[in-house]
């Protein structure tokens, strides 16, 4: 694959002209904090922001059909890219109508670049600044991933966001491994710009990457933001440092992006940690924990987390959460949700999982409230402080 010049000028993708299908709509800040509530215009449909995005990785919301993603107040989902290119493929997605089609899902997508996952795969990957070669874990054949193919891929998926393919450090790593990886990243998204072919329907996202060391952090934010995009993402978090390290790399990333352009906080999905950079101008989350905790009868609720095969909901009739209007909480007791996680009927994984990203998606929903309200600071101050002697991340 030709390599791109860093300091040749930006392709024209980046042009505002071709990028008729997005728009960011700021409608309030909060005067106390960084916090700000908008809409987010995509070709399929608008995203009110601050929001939380469900995942769907291999073309599925685990155990939900979309009727009940969208029952859950979910506007934007997220899917996988390493995933689907291994299964089923990227041409079956294209051959049945693309991703959005394929799936029975009309709103919005987010495709991740593979880039997370293919850089976890620590047995069975080779790096160069060409890009990334590893054995598929079906069939043991080698895959080439570069961020000229992670586009490509998710070219023909059709998501409307789609994301850079970068280099996620692990933690921890080196200041040198970071700045080496931050510098590929940066090379690696020029190359991303110019390989993408769908600039007005597709937005492509960078990441800012640096791992905790925030001045790499800062200078990488400060790099991006230079490059004219239709979003950004703040990357590489959540990937095993403590939590209070996420919350300052997300104060010394999130201002240097540029205000009137979304911004989302990859792999991120706890109360805490969500309204913790919401105060720091955040407005896209997306994370596995509500659909993952209800494949293993843990229950989110209102700020806790709850395991319902607990003995003291054998007999409890009550509604999961009265003040939940989803359908499991209007329809259903803790008893019978207890019963069949105990007897490992499915039912029982879908009515948890559309209770979970409800009340995901529905804490977002609350802080937008209260940012269009200006009571934001003050009515979830109790999340934006953090308790010292607690290690709980908010669930
Ligand atoms: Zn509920």
């Amino acid at each position: 694959m030709p390599r791109s010049d860093p300091s040749a000028s930006l392709p024209p993708s980046s042009a505002p002209e071709q990028r008729a299908g997005f728009k960011f709509e700021l409608q309030r800040t909060c005067p106390h904090t960084g916090a700000r509530a908008g809409i987010f215009h995509t070709p399929h449909g608008i995203v009110e922001t601050p929001r939380f995005m469900p995942v769907g990785t291999l073309a599925n919301v685990k155990t939900l059909t979309p009727a009940q993603v969208k029952s859950t107040g979910a506007q934007m989902i997220l899917s996988n890219t390493y995933h689907l290119h291994l299964q089923p493929g990227e041409h079956i997605v294209a051959g049945g109508g693309g991703l959005h089609k394929f799936m029975g899902w009309d709103g919005p997508i987010l495709t991740d670049s593979g880039g997370f996952q293919v850089f976890s795969l620590s047995e069975m990957r080779e790096i160069s600044d060409d890009g990334v070669v590893f054995r598929s874990p079906h069939d043991g054949k080698l895959i080439n991933f570069t961020p000229e193919e992670s586009i490509r891929i998710q070219n023909t998926l059709g998501s409307d966001v789609i994301m850079a393919f970068d280099e996620c450090p692990p933690y921890p790593a080196t200041r040198e491994e970071v700045e080496r990886a931050t510098q590929r990243s940066y090379d690696w998204l020029l190359r991303c710009i110019e390989a993408h072919q769908n600039p007005d329907t597709q937005a492509l996202f960078p990441i800012v990457q640096g791992g905790t060391y925030l001045d790499l952090r800062s200078q990488a934010a400060a790099q991006l933001a230079e490059l004219d995009m239709v979003g950004y993402a703040v990357g590489g978090v959540s990937v095993g440092e403590p939590p209070e390290l996420i919350e300052k790399i997300v104060k010394a990333t999130t201002p240097l992006l540029p205000k009137g352009k979304p911004r989302y906080l990859m792999g991120v999905g706890t109360y805490r940690e969500m309204a913790q950079a919401i105060a720091s101008g955040i407005d896209l989350f997306d994370c596995v924990i509500p659909t993952r905790y209800a494949r293993h009868g843990a229950a989110l609720v209102q700020g806790e987390r709850w395991n319902i095969k607990n003995a003291q909901f054998r007999e409890d009739f009550t509604p999961l959460d009265e003040t939940c209007s989803c359908y499991t909480c209007t329809n259903f007791s803790r008893a019978y949700l207890g019963h069949l996680i105990r007897a490992k009927e499915l039912l029982g994984y879908t009515l948890l999982a559309i209770h979970n990203v409800t009340e995901l998606v529905r804490f977002t929903r609350e802080i937008r409230e209260a940012i269009l309200a200006g009571t934001f600071a003050d009515r979830f101050s109790h999340w934006l402080e953090r308790s010292p002697e607690s290690k709980s991340n908010g669930h």
